[in-house]
């Protein structure tokens, strides 16, 4: 049980990464608090419905772990929307204002507002979810890849800004994954037969499990990473290599 007594929030968690993710927590041992635009359903976990963009949102979700479990631990600030892999000329400038609220401005507040109150507690995790898109061309569209980079170095400023409270802040990186994000991707190429096409595009030749991100979360989460801090854990069967 390597989360035993922790609490944690993880946004997105209805669904891919987010569900897998608070099933794993809860098997460690966490208290789970599971958020999404609608409540989820997570056995287990308590559900609150919360837009990870919205800044009074992400606060009235880090008051609910303090009411509920004195406190918060670990928060995954994992929810995200993909926009699509439209080209730069498609892209309104609402498109943009959207895909960074909630991937950028989202994890951005989790940080700002788990932060003093992990503090308070003597230290904690902040795991962001970015993407192979923050770092390569070629994985997502203008916006959304944009967006990834941005977490990647957020991290980076936040673990220097929060180190002195014991709070370390890391992100993941994952690469193709079959979730609701990636449905329509994969349901594109099984209607083709083209299927391995997408295994293709890594060198270990499939795409990934929700389940193989969450283990890199509980990583992070956990004691098991107390020395790693401001990371971009890369967890993509080898796409950004390839
Ligand atoms: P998913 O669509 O299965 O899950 C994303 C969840 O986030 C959904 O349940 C959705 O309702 C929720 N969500 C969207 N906007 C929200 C908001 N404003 N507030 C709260 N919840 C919101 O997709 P997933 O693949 O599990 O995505 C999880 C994260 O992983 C995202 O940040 C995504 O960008 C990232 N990611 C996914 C892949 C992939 O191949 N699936 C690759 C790299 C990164």
């Amino acid at each position: 049980m390597r989360l035993a007594g922790k609490t944690a929030i993880v946004t997105g968690a209805a669904s891919g990464i987010g569900f897998a993710t608070a099933a794993l927590f809860v098997a460690e041992g966490a208290r789970v608090i599971a958020a999404d635009l609608g409540m989820p359903e997570l056995e287990g976990t308590t559900g609150v419905a919360a837009d990870a963009g919205d800044e009074a949102a992400v606060k009235g979700l880090i008051k609910r772990a303090q009411k509920d479990f004195g406190g918060v631990d670990i928060f995954f600030a994992n929810a995200g929307i993909s926009g699509g892999l439209a080209s730069i000329f498609e892209q309104s400038v609402e498109d943009w204002e959207q895909i960074l609220r909630v991937n950028l401005i989202g994890p951005f507040l989790a940080i700002k507002h788990a932060g003093p109150v992990m503090k308070e507690r003597g230290g904690g995790s902040i795991i962001c979810t970015a993407s192979v898109a923050g770092i390569r061309a070629g994985a997502g569209g203008p916006a959304y890849s944009a967006s990834k980079a941005g977490v990647i170095n957020l991290v980076k400023v936040a673990a220097t800004q929060l180190c002195d409270s014991n709070i370390r802040v890391n992100a993941i990186c994952p690469g193709l994954i079959e979730t609701g994000m990636t449905k329509a991707i994969y349901d594109m190429a099984r209607d083709s037969g083209k299927e391995s096409l997408l295994g293709n595009l890594n060198p270990l030749k499939r795409g990934g499990e929700p389940d193989e991100i969450a283990h890199a979360a509980l990583f992070l989460a956990s004691d098991d990473s107390s020395y790693v801090n401001g990371h971009a854990l890369v967890v993509d069967g080898g796409l950004s290599i390839s």
